[in-house]
């Protein structure tokens, strides 16, 4: 069984992952892209959490992010001048992956980039603009801009936040964009500040009656993130000199060099529908969260995961084409729950009603003297796998992370499948898809040694 490779359509992160994904099921992918080549966008994605760099390791790629990555071990809010809480992240324990890194998103990309350049079953195509998209009984084709056809089994869209496929299926991409825009510069400069903290300010004095947020990252850079008027323009900051004295308000008289910069509007918008016939969306495409809590990249991840194993069974005519039902299903719920939780975020960084700035006031200066008021100050909620609840016949149950990294995992849990009707999904949780005792062959999958058949 298998016939054609799955198409992907975007070689960006999450497109790279669920090729390694598939790659690790020998299904055979073909990516495409629209860019003429690689390029080096800006840092972007810069925190990964622990779940994220799991799957890196398990894909062969995570060594060269961790080599790389400043580990985050504390994250500080302060109201104008006063920290009012520090987070602090709790130090892994021997052979356990970090909580939190920060590493620039043209890193995460490189280092995917080079797995998929070393994996025989993974065919990147540069210049491949997807225009169209057919399907029938037996698989899809799409159409590149320029006319040639690429024939595959599914395609999944990880076409980005202005998703082709996703235009192209006719699938609503309901939710809001914000009002204020996030000025960001990347700065390589000496900063008064540890290298292993997140900092966030509400009304600093270097951006009154807004928000600032300064990250740490490798090659000595510092992610600076300015809350500013909608109407801000970039490249017009940095002309008028603007830019330069926001930035000496940071890092003071010594020398610097912007690495980046850009201007973002930040969206909250969730895709209606992520599956039709034999197309997917997935990451970006999929869904838009505003980055404080770190959850758009972090989360695609996991996207890619849940479908990249549900593709290879059914794919394989090992389960019922059902099967990929679940994976909207699960990961949709999951992209809600993160949109509640970014939501929150933005209504205190950024309220847009009266009433609402008026809470926040009251609670930031509230919060100076109470421990309790400390509780509603939001500065963002940093990334966590998704808990999925009883659907698609999931158990729920999370496994002990370094689980799925051990080699040969998925080899050992198809191979369950077959026997126990029982499969050790790769994102961390046990399925049962017929009767069955799961958690008795949980645990025996568990005190086998690594990589038993
Ligand atoms: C300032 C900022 C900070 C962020 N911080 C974080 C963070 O700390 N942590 C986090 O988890 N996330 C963060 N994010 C979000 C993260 O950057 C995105 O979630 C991530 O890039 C999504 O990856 P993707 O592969 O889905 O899409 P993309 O990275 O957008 O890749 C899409 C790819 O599809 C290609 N493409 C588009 N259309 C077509 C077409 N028609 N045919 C062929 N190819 C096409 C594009 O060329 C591109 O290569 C941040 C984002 C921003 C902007």
């Amino acid at each position: 069984m298998g016939g054609p490779p799955v198409l992907i359509v975007g070689a960006g992160p999450i497109g790279l992952t669920l090729a390694l994904e598939l790659a690790r099921f020998d299904v055979p992918t073909v990516v495409l892209d629209a860019k003429p080549e690689p390029t080096r966008e800006g840092s972007r994605a810069i925190v990964l959490a622990r779940h994220a760099l799991a799957t890196f390791v398990r894909l062969d790629c995570g060594a060269p992010m961790l080599e790389k990555a400043v580990v985050l071990a504390r994250a500080r809010t302060y109201f104008r001048d006063t920290e009012l809480f520090c987070v602090e992240f709790p130090r892994e324990r021997e052979g356990e992956l970090p909580r939190f890194v920060n590493l620039q998103q043209t890193y995460t990309e490189a280092a995917l980039l080079d797995e998929a350049a070393r994996t025989p079953a993974v065919a990147l195509r540069w210049n491949a603009r997807v225009s169209d998209l057919r399907q029938d009984g037996e698989g899809v084709t799409v159409v590149l801009a320029g006319g040639d056809e690429v024939r595959g089994s599914y395609v999944v869209g990880c076409d980005g936040a202005r998703s082709t496929l996703r235009d192209l299926l006719g699938v609503g991409f309901p939710g809001r964009s914000h009002h204020d825009r996030f000025l960001i510069a990347d700065v390589r400069a000496a900063m008064p500040f540890p290298r292993d903290e997140r900092r966030f300010f509400f009304d600093p004095p270097q951006n009154p009656g807004r928000t600032m947020l300064v990250h740490p990252q490798p090659d000595n850079e510092w992610r600076i993130d300015w809350q500013v008027p909608g109407d801000t323009d970039a490249e017009e900051e940095r002309r008028s000199g603007r830019l330069d004295e926001r930035i000496r308000r940071v890092v003071g008289h010594g020398d610097y060099e912007l690495a980046w910069l850009t201007a973002y509007l930040f969206h909250q918008r969730v895709a209606d529908r992520w599956r039709s016939g034999r197309a997917f969306l997935a990451g970006d495409a999929a869904h838009l969260f505003s980055p404080f809590g770190a959850r758009g990249l972090n989360s695609g991840v996991e996207d890619a995961v849940n479908l990249g194993w549900r593709l290879a069974l059914v794919r394989a005519g090992d389960a019922d084409d059902r099967l990929l039902d679940g994976y909207e299903l699960e990961r949709r719920s999951a992209a809600l729950e993160n949109l509640r939780v970014t939501t929150a975020t933005m209504r205190f960084m950024a309220p847009t009603t009266p009433l609402h700035r008026l809470a926040r006031e009251a609670i930031l200066r509230g919060s100076l003297r109470s421990a309790l008021l400390r509780r509603h100050v939001n500065s963002g909620r940093l990334a966590e796998p998704a808990v999925y609840g009883d659907s698609d016949g999931v158990i729920g149950r999370p496994l002990p992370l370094e689980i799925p990294t051990r080699p040969l995992v998925h080899s050992f849990a198809l191979a369950r499948l077959h026997r126990r009707d029982v499969l050790v999904r790769p994102d961390q949780y046990v399925a049962r898809w017929l009767e069955g005792d799961a958690e008795a062959a949980v645990a025996e999958i568990l005190r086998a040694p690594s990589g038993a058949p």
